[in-house]
């Protein structure tokens, strides 16, 4: 009986607690004066690692995993696992000042790379944070604070976050958007605008397609805000087709199918990238519309490069080979840059908005965007300044050294219909 007890409330692969092992010590902590902490811990790509080296190697890491959790807490707090990468870890008593510190704690020594029987492997791993009595009174009202806090934490990647107010309102409305969001692909109601970028003579050479979302009832919705939500719902497959077609057809009917002369760029999702027959299906939207796929540039964030890499590697290779070309956005946000340029077939890098905006007054910015002007010279890469408002960042800009431009200050992204009537003028 004893047995059959210990069974019930235990993971069979990693030995810790399962949900009704860990129901039983929540409610035992449950209606007295002491707060405690549930920490719900849930691995960053992990289906990465599972798809790539195998359901045993990931039973492998889930278990070193559950054994660095161990680790972590005291031997009167609890760790146990809900189901596949998810784990949570109960801290008995915490004092709410300590709070920080702990979470801190955990976040730090789940950073450390887990020794397994083949290499060490380096995990990212969210943590969400939920404190008895202030965000729920029961083991399940504790359990969502503490997913919708991870689910913020998520957002940033290997980081930790603690429940608040607010992220009800974030998730209520997340949930709005993401119904909206499948009603407005089936209904055609999302459109491409393009920004022109431009060359150090500032003709324009070509066009970053950019989507926007207009709802009857939220209004104009970002995509910084509906694309995240895109892929974390499953839609990002059908927005993305939606994207490229609707990009290669606008852009092939403005410019004119035979000129080759201008080319286009557009943002491609970390998870559009690893569909399977991505490349083909780039290859099959250029043609039916005409276009060289030397006209086509794919924008791509670093978030793409840190699961799946060798996934991610022969998928460029592939297009690079028929000439569609790759730039790195937002370059020097991500903390991988520098190694990611030494590993991956690169032919343009975008310097983000962020150092232009302080190009002319802070000097740390400066050095930046200097540094990365060298670096896409050392590495023989196309640079494109993004996000440039004024003439005074242009200059400072083509003084530096920069030859390509994209920004309000040349033109704001707009629809083709727009910017033929604009030609016009
Ligand atoms: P991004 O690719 O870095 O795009 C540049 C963003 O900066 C665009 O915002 C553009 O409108 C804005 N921008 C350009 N010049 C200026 C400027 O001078 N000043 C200011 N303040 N902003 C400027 P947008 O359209 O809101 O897009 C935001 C992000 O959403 C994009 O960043 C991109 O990562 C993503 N995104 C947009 N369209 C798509 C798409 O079709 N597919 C995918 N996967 N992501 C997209
Ligand atoms: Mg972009
Ligand atoms: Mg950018």
């Amino acid at each position: 009986l004893r047995e059959l007890m210990y069974l019930s409330r235990h993971d069979e692969l990693t030995g810790v607690d399962n949900r009704s092992g860990l129901s039983v010590s929540i409610d035992s902590l449950l209606g007295r004066k002491q707060s405690f902490m549930v920490a719900v811990v849930n691995i960053d790509h992990f289906r990465g690692i599972n798809d790539r080296f195998g359901q045993e190697y990931g039973d492998q890491v889930l278990c070193a995993f559950a054994r660095r959790l161990l680790s972590v807490v005291d031997e009167k707090d609890v760790v146990a696992r809900l189901g596949a990468d998810e784990f949570v870890v109960l801290i008995k008593a915490v004092n709410l000042q300590a709070l920080e510190s702990h979470a801190l704690q955990l976040s730090r020594q789940l950073d450390k790379p887990l020794e397994l029987e083949q290499f060490p492997l380096q995990l990212g791993a969210s943590i969400g944070v939920a404190v008895y009595p202030g965000d729920g009174d029961s083991v399940n009202a504790l359990l969502r604070s503490a997913h919708l806090a991870l689910y913020q934490a998520k957002k940033s990647r290997n980081d930790w976050c603690l429940y608040r107010e607010e992220l009800e309102q974030a998730y209520s409305r997340r949930v709005q958007l993401e119904q909206r969001l499948r009603q407005a692909l089936n209904l055609g109601q999302l459109t491409m605008v393009f920004q022109p970028q431009v060359d150090d003579a500032r003709a324009v050479y070509g066009y970053e397609a950019l989507v926007r979302w207009c709802d009857d009832e939220l209004g104009q919705v970002g995509p910084d805000e509906f694309v995240g939500i895109a892929e974390a719902s499953g839609l990002m497959p059908a927005l993305g087709q939606f994207v490229m077609e609707t990009s290669v057809r606008e852009f092939s009917e403005f410019v004119g199918a035979q000129d080759e002369r201008w080319q286009l760029a557009v943002n491609i999702s970390v998870l559009q990238f690893l569909q399977p027959g991505f490349a083909n299906d780039v290859f099959s939207v250029l043609s039916r519309y005409g276009l060289s796929p030397k006209q086509l540039m794919l924008e791509m964030t670093e978030s793409l490069f840190i699961s799946n890499f060798d996934d991610v590697l022969a998928v460029l290779n592939e297009l690079r080979k028929q000439g569609v070309r790759v730039s790195m956005d937002d370059f020097g946000t991500g903390y991988s840059s520098l190694s990611l340029l030494r590993t991956l077939p690169l032919d343009e890098l975008k310097i983000d908005k962020s150092f232009i905006d302080g190009l002319l007054d802070d000097h740390k910015a400066q050095n930046m965007v200097a540094s990365i002007i060298s670096i896409a010279r050392s590495h023989q890469l196309e640079l494109v300044a993004e996000g440039v408002e004024t003439e005074g960042q242009y200059r400072a800009l083509i003084s530096m050294g920069c030859k390509l431009f994209q920004g309000y200050y040349f033109g704001r992204p707009a629809a083709f219909a727009v910017e033929a009537a604009s030609r016009h003028e």
